[in-house]
């Protein structure tokens, strides 16, 4: 690729990085390690930009998805990057019954609430606080959600800090409080190509994700109820599989997500961060880990992607050339009483946390 491998100074500083319509102006954190990684997010929906990782030879490549400027992102973006709330994924109709009230959300996917709704944590300007501890940079990205904004009830209060640690980690961590009882599920869109973004798709990766189970959807990608068995099915990735090995099979479940486009259950240990999922790719060397607090992951394998969206640097986005793993609680559960709540209530205190950690096999 024809970024230069030349080393930042580790640190955090802040930059201006374009502009909204009404003239506010967006900044972006640019977080730096000794190791030469560099992660810019910006206060634009919180949204990573860029994340320059090395590969097995030392060689620093951008492996997200996105856009050069701030009017990419504001015209047309499938959340590339950015952070997800209220809800993460979809919720029923957009509607659900909360202490015998029924609340009505905005509809942005089908008959479907999907990722917050029109105007989702996505779309808004967050504060960003730029912090600097011991071998680790961050940032702290704030925003106060108001009571009845998407249909959701209650002020929310919401802070995610990004961090990111000399070892090449790189952890989200969520935190919300509310003034009535609301749903809550956070979490983090970015779209990966450990070969590089723009470099071909996905499909090469290999992917283990650590669940016996997911959750079966409808044709509107709504999870039926059911918490199903993943043995037998394209849906094992207990043990290491190229992506592209099973996903165009023909079968109901990959027909309705026309490929992964669904949520594992995690198989959860006695440590509060569960090891949730590993991706390698063989031609780079490239390691990504995943552990998360959180009960589920939503493995997207960029299905929806059809080559009209031009990226960063001129690259086209075809077909499956980025990945999502977004952990998160699973998608419907304020319809869902037999799925793990995600109502917080008054007095209490909504914290997740989910690392990414970055790494080489020779
Ligand atoms: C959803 C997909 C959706 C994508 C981008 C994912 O989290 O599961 O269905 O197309 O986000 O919007």
């Amino acid at each position: 690729m024809q970024q230069s491998n030349e080393q930042l100074e580790a640190g955090v500083t802040r930059e201006p990085f374009g502009q909204l319509p009404d003239g506010t102006q967006v900044d972006v954190l640019v977080l730096t390690n000794d190791d030469g990684m560099v992660v810019r997010a910006i206060t634009y929906g919180g949204i990573i930009t860029s994340l320059r990782v090395p590969d097995r030879n030392g060689q620093l490549d951008d492996i997200v998805l996105g856009y050069d400027h701030l009017e990419g992102y504001l015209e047309e973006s499938p959340y590339f990057g950015a952070i997800i709330g209220r809800y993460g994924n979809r919720i029923a109709g957009g509607r659900f019954a909360l202490d015998g009230q029924t609340h009505t959300l905005a509809t942005n996917n089908g008959p479907n609430h999907l990722h917050g709704g029109i105007t989702g944590f996505d779309k808004v300007l967050w504060q960003a606080e730029p912090f600097e501890k011991g071998d680790s940079v961050g940032v702290t990205f704030s925003y106060t959600s108001r009571d009845g904004e998407e249909g959701y009830p209650g002020n929310l209060d919401v802070r995610v800090t990004y961090t990111l640690t000399a070892a090449n980690k790189l952890v989200f961590d969520y935190y919300a409080v509310t003034d009535r009882p609301t749903p809550v599920n956070l979490t983090q869109h970015s779209y990966f190509n450990l070969a590089g973004d723009g470099s071909g798709d996905i499909l090469g990766h290999h992917l283990t994700i650590n669940a016996d189970h997911f959750t079966p959807v409808d044709s509107t990608l709504i999870p039926t109820g059911a918490i199903a068995p993943v043995a037998g099915t394209p849906f094992d990735f207990r043990s290491a599989t190229a992506i592209g090995a099973r996903i165009d099979l023909d079968e109901e479940q990959l027909r309705y997500g026309l490929g992964y486009d669904h949520n594992f259950v995690l198989k959860r240990g006695d440590s509060a961060l569960t090891h949730a999922a590993r991706v390698y790719d063989p031609q780079t060397g490239r390691l990504m880990e995943v552990y998360t607090t959180e009960p589920g992951i939503q493995f997207y394998a960029g299905n929806f992607l059809d080559g009209s969206i031009t990226g960063k640097a001129g690259h086209v986005y075809r077909r499956r050339y980025g990945f999502c793993l977004e952990t998160q609680h699973f998608p419907d559960s304020p319809n869902k009483a037999e799925f793990p709540s995600t109502i917080l209530r008054p007095g209490d205190e909504y914290r997740s946390t989910t690392t990414y950690v970055f790494g080489i096999r020779p």
